[in-house]
């Protein structure tokens, strides 16, 4: 019997080292005198904890929420800080706190009880979270003191940082409501502070306080686009998407293409089928138009996007065809980029969950 060796759909992605690095150092630019933690939660918001380690390792401590990759982290050999963002969600998470050494997060007065409860020889380092108006987590401003005074009283409890999380940092209301909350109920309250997220960072550096907390602008995304692109920024892309055409049709005047036959060409069309769908994490809300790149040349998508291919308009790229590359975010083999920000606004979305949503099926190597 012959055996054919497996033929792998073309489809990749790859994580630039250089890129992180590089995102990193525009935050220190950005907030010279602060320390960084580097957010990597939702598996390194779908780079991959390991993957992006390498060129993160220079940040101040790693912020997560997830246990599993803390551990995955201290099996990296990071020996550094180590936040829970959350904080934990039952007793036994800190055994495994104290285990691993990690910092955490309290935002609740259960938290506060669980600590209270917990033995262990080694106090903890803990950041007091303020709800200070995103109402998500957090003390209410009239009880933060309260449980910074139980807390202060806890032998389980070392030092006590505070921390609060902006809601409209990339434009809205902005963050002066909150910073004003923030600031007057913790006023005479000893201890560090954390309170910056991306744009924070970017669009507010006097807010940099002792600790800052980026996540997407280390991946190369602007966390306030389109007011601001990651150009704007100096940012890098860190993951790029590509797959290949494996197919071209010469579509006749007045046919369709895909599903649904949402588009239709007006005249006689070259068109390439491309090895990516929404099966691979790109998102089935891009309709005809969303930008790509085929030969590193900016084109167009047309029509639905299927569970596995998706049709690109090769109009401008007359020599492309079977095998030709095709960028569908991040950096083609010229050097042009197409910033993952233009794709998620395309499909109504933000760049921060395309990142997340790449499908396990998608084989990823870093450079
Ligand atoms: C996710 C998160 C961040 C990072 O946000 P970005 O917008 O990605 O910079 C910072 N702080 C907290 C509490 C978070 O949950």
């Amino acid at each position: 019997m012959v055996r054919f060796a497996p033929m792998p759909r073309p489809i990749h992605a790859t994580i630039h080292t250089d890129a992180l690095r590089h995102n990193l150092a525009r935050v220190r630019a950005a907030a010279p005198d602060a320390n960084v933690w580097a957010v990597v939660k939702a598996n390194a918001y779908g780079h991959g904890i390991e993957r992006v380690y390498d060129g993160l390792r220079g940040a101040d401590g790693f912020a997560l929420l997830d246990l599993g990759e803390a551990e995955r982290l201290r099996a990296s050999s990071w020996r550094g800080p180590i936040l829970l963002l959350e904080g934990v969600f039952e007793m036994r998470d800190l055994e495994r706190c104290s285990r691993l050494g990690l910092w955490h997060v309290v935002h609740c007065a259960e938290q506060i009880d669980m600590l209270a409860a917990h033995k262990t020889e080694s106090p903890h380092r803990v950041f007091l979270k303020m709800n200070s108006g995103m109402n998500r987590l957090g003390f209410a401003p009239e009880r933060f003191r309260a449980a910074w005074a139980r807390l202060n009283t806890l032998p389980q409890v070392d030092e006590i940082s505070l921390m609060t999380h902006f809601s409209d940092a990339d434009g809205g209301a902005g963050i002066e409501g909150q910073l004003g909350v923030f600031e007057r109920t913790a006023a005479d309250l000893p201890g560090e502070r954390s309170l910056a997220n991306s744009a924070a960072i970017l669009r507010h550096p006097q807010v940099a306080a002792d600790w800052v907390r980026p996540g997407i602008v280390l991946y190369g995304s602007s966390p306030d686009f389109p007011e601001h692109s990651s150009a704007h920024w100096a940012l890098q892309p860190a993951m790029t998407l590509a797959s290949k055409i494996v197919a071209v049709q010469a579509m006749a005047a007045l046919t369709t293409v895909g599903y649904g036959s949402t588009f239709t060409a007006d005249s006689p069309l070259r068109i390439g089928s491309v090895a990516v769908g929404y099966a691979d994490g790109y998102p089935r809300h891009c309709g005809t138009g969303t930008p790509v790149l085929v030969n590193g040349v900016r084109t167009r998508t047309l029509g639905r996007v299927s569970m596995d291919l998706i049709a690109v308009d090769l109009t401008p790229v007359p020599d492309a065809g079977i095998g030709s590359p095709v960028t569908l975010w991040g950096r083609a083999e010229n050097g042009a980029v197409l910033p993952i920000d233009e794709v998620a606004q395309a499909g109504g979305t933000v760049g921060y969950e395309l990142m997340c949503a790449l499908a396990p099926r998608v084989a990823v190597t870093t450079d």
